[in-house]
């Protein structure tokens, strides 16, 4: 585990409905909605209902279901995405050197611009 899981990071109070978001899917084990500072026409944020920090703890997870689950919900979004766009891009940061700002597990999704080349 990169650190322990901490229930005041933003992503889980909107899972809590605390703060609002642009929910563009929502099923039992994952939510989606648009990023606040887009960095592309189509930027959406795919994070799983459960209390992960990073791919670390996740893929050690006993629940194979909600492991299932949330990489559906991933493919789902990236569906829609794929249908505004000949083409998009998933990223996940994860941890202080790959900038990881909200300590939640989160996919971004990013379409609708001619995309750069991988980062690294
Ligand atoms: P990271 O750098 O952790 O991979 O990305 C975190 C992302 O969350 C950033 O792209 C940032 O714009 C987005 N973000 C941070 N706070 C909020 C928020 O309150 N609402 C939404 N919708 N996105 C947020």
């Amino acid at each position: 585990a990169t650190q322990p899981y901490d229930d005041g990071n933003i992503f889980a109070r909107i899972l809590r409905g605390e703060i609002p978001a642009k929910k563009v899917y929502e099923d039992e084990h994952a939510f989606a909605f648009h990023d606040i500072n887009p960095q592309a026409p189509h930027h959406v944020l795919v994070i799983p209902k459960g209390r992960y920090v990073s791919w670390d703890d996740f893929s050690a997870t006993a629940d194979d279901a909600a492991i299932a689950g949330f990489v559906r919900a991933v493919g789902l979004v990236a569906r829609e995405a794929g249908l505004v766009a000949p083409g998009y891009r998933l990223l996940a940061n994860v941890g202080q050197d790959a900038h990881q700002e909200v300590p939640h597990l989160h996919v971004h999704i990013f379409a609708g611009r001619k995309l750069g080349p991988m980062l690294a």
